[in-house]
């Protein structure tokens, strides 16, 4: 029997723990795999992790890994992958925004032979319209930006084959986007369409904080295009202020009364250090990335795993 290997990550999900498990349960039962349920949970301290530990002793087919802080929801994604057995891995949310039943078609598509299938949304229930139109805008623009073709409009909810999950586990970056990571990767890909539902308890964890993080990841990570920006600005501006100094000096020589000049020196400096700053800060993007990844620290810290002995060989607990 072929093995399905879930990911879940979960950073204060003890509203939804439970049914996220049953509803996944459910549907996996339905299927004629067998599968393993890993959740992570990303240093979440309400009940989470109380009440995966108390399914995890009733249900082998559920593992849970615990950090030892909050490390990220991509950190959590990448150690659910490296441990999953599966010849064939899903990841999933744990507030059932993504609906688990999807996953069935995902599991058709992966037997017609497609290595990656990722869900697409076609609508978006509940959601801030702030948080729609800046999600839109952000793949539109991600994808402009970026050097490798990202789905739009698609989260991390997906199927992947374990030879594409082999090579994941050997990408040590430590700035992850995971969705333009699989991407990078390639082989066969396709998508199954759906609805993406409102959450089903709880609030988002993604606060506006941690999606401009997510986002510059995303974009610094897969694109050098902001690098050539700042040069095209700088070389703009360059000979902007070349115009300005050959018209000074030249009003200066004819001597054309001399205006106090206030405005015009002013707006120079403000523009010029206003390009500087971005221009710094983009680089320092950058640079911050290269020290990270010298650091070569582990991405996450584990510091307990459950039922990882029993290997799932069946479609019952
Ligand atoms: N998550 C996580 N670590 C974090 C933030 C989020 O593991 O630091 C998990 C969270 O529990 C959920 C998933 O990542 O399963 C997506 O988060 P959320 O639903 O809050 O994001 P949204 O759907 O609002 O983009
Ligand atoms: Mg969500």
């Amino acid at each position: 029997m072929k093995l399905i290997s879930v990911v879940i990550p979960a950073y204060y999900e003890e509203e939804v723990i439970e049914h996220c498990y049953e509803s996944l349960t459910r549907v996996m039962r339905h299927t004629n795999y067998a599968y393993e349920l890993i959740f992570v949970n990303d240093g979440s301290r309400d009940r989470t992790l109380e009440k995966l530990t108390l399914i995890a002793s009733s249900d082998y087919n559920v593992k849970i890994i615990d950090f030892a802080r909050n490390f990220g929801h991509q950190a959590a994604v990448t150690a659910g992958i490296a441990k999953a057995n599966g010849d064939a891995v899903v990841i999933i949310d744990a507030d059932l925004q993504d609906p688990p039943e999807v996953i069935e078609s995902m599991i058709a598509k992966w037997e017609e032979g497609y290595d990656i299938v990722y869900g697409k949304r076609r609508k978006r229930e509940g959601e801030t319209w702030f948080k729609l139109v800046t999600a839109k805008y952000f793949y539109r623009f991600l994808n402009y930006m970026s050097d490798v073709d990202i789905p739009k409009d698609t989260g991390d909810f997906r199927l992947i084959d374990s030879k594409v999950a082999h090579i994941f586990n050997r990408m040590s970056e430590k700035n992850r986007f995971i969705r333009g990571m699989i991407s990078w990767i390639g082989f066969k890909q396709t998508y199954v369409e759906y609805d993406r539902n409102e959450r089903f308890a709880g609030e988002t964890k993604y606060p506006l904080r941690k999606m401009l993080r997510f986002a510059t990841d995303g974009i610094v990570s897969f694109s050098s295009k902001p690098l050539k920006y700042i040069m095209r600005i700088g070389f703009v501006t360059v000979i902007l202020a070349l115009g300005l100094l050959i018209y000074s000096v030249c009003a200066k020589l004819i001597g054309s009364p001399t205006e106090p000049g206030w405005t015009s020196i002013m707006v120079a400096i403000t523009l010029f250090s206003g390009v500087q700053m971005l221009s710094l800060g983009i680089i320092g993007e950058y640079i911050a990335r290269i020290y990270d990844e010298s650091k070569s620290r582990p991405l996450y810290i584990v510091q307990n795993e459950v039922n990882f002995e029993h290997i799932q060989t069946s479609n019952r607990s």
